[in-house]
């Protein structure tokens, strides 16, 4: 191998406890940003997230968008709506926007979402990554058709128990396999740049299953990790529970998972969370844009909608106009040695 195609690093899973529960990281910070920098230079790269809507069919007990939660506000985006958002990525030369909704295959229908798709990347000429949650083998290969580049589904957890614990109603597989894990194999083979992640500091989740995570990114060959600190909503039953989590959800933590990450993958496009923000609004992007991370996620759904996407409290972006934010953004790119690619 050539040195500036650097492998995957060969971490067990007692290497991955070490690092995740070492006194001190910034070693390994250090390590994973020269990494970042080899295999990406000093890119950033801009996704446009767009939050299409908050009504949702599931019931994920730390979700504030579950559908029991009847003090959340629901909404929905029309095409048009939609189709401006991603003029907006295409204005400011974003170069992708990321669909998002809550699960709810009735709105967001194969068909429905194939012309948006076209749409978008006719119109606007960006990329389209779609996170619509878990959907069938049919619709994503229909969505793939109409040029959807990329998918993103986090399987939130490897501990099977804990992953059927939160997500009632978990769809079984013929093999037993993790549904999520199913499809993200099922749409790596449809050609899609597959993305997926968890939360880290869930109730109930071990630092080993984090580090089986970690392989698990690994395995799946992902093309991108995304990966938050789990925050709790008090809608929620997970947000109501006591159970206590061996994993902190800190802004450290957090780093360490993109760092490994970004060994563990080096190519891989990891990006710094809304949710890691959200815990450290004044240091959080640039933790994660220093650790490991070379993509950030600007919201662009309107800031009327926003409000009604909250999937945790004190979501970041709620307030914050996007040019304020993305002024923002390029100082601290500056500052940091990093430039923004449309990509
Ligand atoms: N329906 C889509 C989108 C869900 S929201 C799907 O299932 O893929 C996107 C991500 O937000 C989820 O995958 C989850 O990892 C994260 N999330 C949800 N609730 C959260 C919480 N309370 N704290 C932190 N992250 C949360």
């Amino acid at each position: 191998m050539p040195p500036e195609c650097p492998k995957a690093a060969p971490w067990t899973e007692a290497d991955l406890l070490a690092a995740l529960t070492a006194p001190d990281a910034e070693a390994l910070f250090t390590r994973a940003h020269a990494l970042r920098l080899q295999t990406k230079g000093n890119a950033v790269f801009l996704r446009g997230l767009v939050e299409l809507s908050s009504i949702c069919a599931r019931d994920c007990l730390y979700c504030g968008m579950r559908r029991s939660n009847l003090n959340a506000h629901r909404y929905a985006m029309d095409d048009d709506e939609i189709l401006a958002c991603a003029s907006l990525a295409q204005q400011l030369d974003f170069g992708t926007v990321v669909l998002q909704a809550g699960e709810c295959p009735q709105l967001w229908t194969r068909e429905r979402v194939a012309e948006l798709v076209r749409r978008i990347k006719g119109e606007t000429g960006q990329r389209v990554t779609l996170s619509l949650g878990e959907r069938s083998e049919a619709d994503t290969a229909a969505w793939r058709a109409a040029g959807a580049d990329r998918y993103l589904l986090r399987f939130e957890t490897s501990d099977r128990a804990l992953f059927t614990h939160i997500h009632p109603g978990a769809e079984t597989t013929p093999g037993g396999e993790h549904p999520r894990l199913a499809q993200l194999r099922r749409m790596k083979a449809q050609g899609y740049e597959i993305g997926s992640g968890v939360m880290v500091g869930l109730p109930g989740q071990t630092l080993r299953s984090v580090a089986r995570d970690l392989l698990l990114f690994r395995e799946l060959a992902l093309d991108m990790v995304g990966l938050g600190p789990y925050i709790p909503h008090p809608e929620t039953p997970l947000g109501r529970e006591a159970t206590p989590s061996e994993v902190p959800a800190t802004v450290d933590f957090t780093c360490r998972c993109y760092a490994l990450a970004r060994l563990l993958l080096p190519h891989a496009n990891i990006p710094s969370t809304t949710a890691l923000s959200t815990i450290d609004p004044v240091h959080g992007r640039e933790r994660g844009l220093t650790s490991g991370a070379n993509v950030f996620m600007p919201n662009l759904t309107p800031a009327n909608r926003r409000e009604g996407y909250l999937i945790y409290p004190g979501k970041i972006c709620v307030r914050a106009p996007e040019a304020d934010s993305l002024s923002a953004l390029h100082a601290l790119f500056a500052k940091l040695g990093l430039r923004h690619v449309s990509a």
